[in-house]
Parts: structure tokens; sequence; C-alpha cells
């Protein structure tokens, strides 16, 4: 049975983007790609689609056409990993054997964290940017809206894309303001989490749109069950001295960002940390303990913000630092933790959050990174998906590295 010099497990961002860099590097490498998908994703664009901005089609393309040319895409779900033989195990029995590991499934949404959020889906109000099938429902819904309740929520962290609970409630907000209805209409953000937004430094202009928009906030307020036909939602609220109370509330559109969590693959396997998330050093990306594993994307516990912006800077690295361990040499890429963050705040405007570890601020342009700008607007609907999927997946990272 053939060795893989690198198998790659998940053909989404990170994978994609790890495996056209280890090619544009080495192209004499073996590389397969375990991917079970027929359909890759640009899941950034979700929170456009929900604004009316992005045409969901343009969102989502073959698979095969953005496999790298050079590797061998093995259809087939990854059941198990076994670090141990250097193998992975399929859902169809069968095992794949490797000398390097890039581990890439990203993070699983819980849908059922939510009693009735799975049937709920889609009907009555009830919606989520997170998922493609429903990111055009949202817009439906936003435009159908005349009066009464719109309920926002944000699930406990970690999530991929920590702001965009809060860009559903902007876009939304801003339609129903052109429409001279925001008035008419109680919004509610419901966020599991105490902040407004993990860095200090965006929380001020954040507040001031949350005040704009006359947005009531629920901190430390977790969403635990839908009832999609009765239009209720229960949430479980914590105060400050730790005391739970349930509370109920009636809504007319509902946008859900479901709790996440890593892939139960991965949750069970040798190479999870506590929390079930890839044990990765957070500098050089590779697995703490199996040093022939190296993680990207959402599924690794490396603390950065969950984004496709993070793997970016994160292909080089592992790129780099997995041949320096395939050729036995020291590792000399090192990934600062960026990721970013481009809230749409109304249509037309973008504050980019930029930072890394610990929340230190990397803004790419020598601009005051706490504005809302029309040219950042641009960056996020036209020159990102095509620096995603023209230069990313295809590692042309001269450009964007
Ligand atoms: P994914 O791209 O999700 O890919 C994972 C792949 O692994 C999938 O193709 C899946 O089929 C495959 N897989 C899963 N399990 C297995 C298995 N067992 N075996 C084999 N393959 C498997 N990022 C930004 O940079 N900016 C943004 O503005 C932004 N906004 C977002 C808004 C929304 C609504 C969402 C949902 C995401 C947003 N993101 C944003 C986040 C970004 O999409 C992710 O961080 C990025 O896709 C992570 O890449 P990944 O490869 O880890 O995971």
């Amino acid at each position: 049975a053939t060795t893989w010099d690198v198998l790659v497990v998940g053909g989404g961002a990170g994978g994609l983007a790890a495996a056209a860099s280890l090619l544009k590097r080495r192209p004499s490498l073996s590389i397969a790609v375990i991917e079970p998908a027929d359909t890759h994703y640009y899941q950034p664009a979700w929170t456009l689609v929900g604004g009316g901005a992005f045409d969901p089609a343009d969102t989502a393309r073959p698979m095969a056409s953005v496999m790298p040319r050079g590797v061998k895409w093995i259809q087939s779900r990854v059941e198990a990993f076994v670090p141990e033989q250097n193998q992975v195990v399929l859902d169809d029995g069968g095992r794949v054997s490797y000398r390097m590991l890039v581990a890439a499934p990203g993070l699983e949404l819980h849908l059922d964290g939510v009693e009735g959020l799975r049937d709920g889906l889609g009907r009555n109000g009830v919606t989520s940017n997170y998922l493609f099938e429903y990111a055009p429902y949202t817009w439906q819904c936003v435009r159908d809206l005349r009066q009464g309740r719109a309920l926002f929520t944000q699930p406990p962290m970690p999530i991929k894309c920590a702001g965009a609970p809060q860009k559903a409630l902007y876009l939304s907000c801003d339609h129903w303001r052109r429409q001279h209805r925001l008035s008419n209409i109680d919004v509610r953000f419901h966020n599991a989490g105490g902040v407004l937004f993990g860095v200090e430094t965006f929380v001020p202009p954040l507040m001031e749109y949350m005040r704009r928009y006359q947005v009531g906030l629920n901190f430390n307020s977790t969403l635990k069950a839908v009832d999609a036909g009765a239009r209720k939602a229960w949430f479980v609220d914590t105060d400050a001295d730790g005391n739970r109370q349930e509370r109920e509330e009636a809504f007319d559109m509902l946008h859900v960002t479901p709790p996440q969590r890593a892939p139960r693959c991965v949750r069970d396997s040798a190479l999870a940390n506590d929390a079930g998330w890839l044990d990765a050093d957070p500098d050089t990306l590779r697995h703490n303990r199996f040093e022939n594993v190296f993680a990207i994307g959402d599924a690794s516990g490396t603390g950065n913000a969950k984004t496709a912006a993070a793997v970016r800077k994160q292909a080089p690295v592992v790129a780099v630092n997995l041949l320096a361990t395939l050729d036995g040499k020291p590792m000399s890429g090192r990934y600062q933790g960026y990721g970013a963050c481009p809230l749409t705040v109304e249509k037309g405007k973008v504050i980019l959050a930029e930072f890394g570890y610990q929340g230190a601020l990397q803004p790419s342009f020598p601009l005051d990174p706490t504005k809302a700008r029309s040219s950042y607007w641009w960056l996020k609907s036209k020159a990102m998906p095509r620096i995603y999927f023209d230069l990313m997946l295809k590692g042309r990272e001269w450009l964007t590295g």
C-alpha cells in the first residue's frame, strides 16, 4: 500500500492552502487530501449572503476544481486518527498511511446543543448564516420583517469568526434602518460571553453601532432551546454571582450562531488536548507530542481567532516547518497568531479587526483600525474572495504571506 509523504485531512481552507503551499515549495512530494464533500465553500461570504450583498452560488465551488493540481483527492471521511502507527482510518474501514500528517478537518457545528434547533432552522424566522443552506433565508427573513422582535445569539467561545454573530445583526439592522422600520423592531443580542468583542480596542466603536441600532444587549445569556412553531426561544442567563436563571423570549426572527466544537475524529483521538482541539504548538503549529503531525485551521487548539485569515498566515508556517521536520532540520517558521475579522457594521462599511495572540493588534494597513471604512467593505466583498481562491488556495504566497 502507498505511504504518502504528506497526508492532509480536510479539503477546506486550511487543508488546501497547506497542500498548495507544500507543492509550491517541493513539487516532488506525494500528497493526498482526504475530503468527503463534493463542494468547497468560501464561508466568510455567508455573512454577506445573509445581508443580501453576495450571490450564494459564488461561495460554492466543485471540490475537484479547487484541489491543487498534483495532489491525490481521496473522497472519503476520516473516522479515526492512529498517530502511533502513522495512519488514519476511513469511514469504510480502510487505512491510509503517511510520513507526515496535516490535520485540517475544521470544526463541527453542534446543532443538537440547542434543543429544537435542527428541526426549527429554515422556518418561522429561525435562521443561521453559519450554514450555506440557510444564509439566503436570513436575507429573506430580514426583508420580510416589518415589525416585532428579532433575536441574534452568540454561543460560548471558541467559535469560527467570532464577529459573525454580530455582523448578522448589524447588516439586518442597517437594512431595517434604511427601510425606516428599525423603530418598530425590538432587536436583542444574546451573547453567552461577557464582552462584545474579545479585543478591547474594537469594543467602543462596536458599542457605538449597538447604540445607533438601539439593540438590547444581554451578556452571559446562552440559547438553550427553540420552538420554531411557537416562535419562542429559551435562554439561560448567568449573573455576576453565578446564579442561573431561565428566560423565555418570543421572537419574529431568530438568527442563531450554533454552539461549536472540535470534530469527533479529533476529540476522540490521541491528537486532542483537554478541550478536544488539536494539541499543536502555537508558534510552530507542530503537534506537541507527535512530531510528524501539523495542525492548521479551525480544529487547532492554538488560541488564535478561528478564521480563513488565520489560515492564510498559517499555511506557509506549516509548509516550512513540515519540510524542515521531514529533512531533520530545525523549524524556522513562526506563527504570530494572526487572525482577522472584518466587521460589517453597515452595508458598505467594515471595521477591520486584525490581531494576533493575546489580542495584539496586527493591522495590515497604516490606518486607524477602529474606523469603519468603505475601502474595507470592498476588500471584504470583492478582493478577499479572489485572494482566497486565486492566491491562498493556490499557494501563491508572495502576495499575501
Ligand atoms: P473548513 O474550511 O470548514 O474545512 C474543513 C473541511 O474538512 C471541510 O471541507 C470538511 O468537509 C472536511 N472534514 C470535516 N471532517 C472531516 C473528516 N472526518 N475527514 C475528512 N475531512 C473532513 N474567516 C475569515 O477569515 N473572515 C471572515 O470574515 C469569516 N467569516 C465567517 C463567517 C461565517 C458565517 C463562517 C461560517 C465562517 C467565517 N470565517 C471567516 C471562518 C472561515 O470560514 C474558517 O475559519 C475557515 O474556513 C477554516 O478553515 P478549515 O480548513 O479549518 O475549515
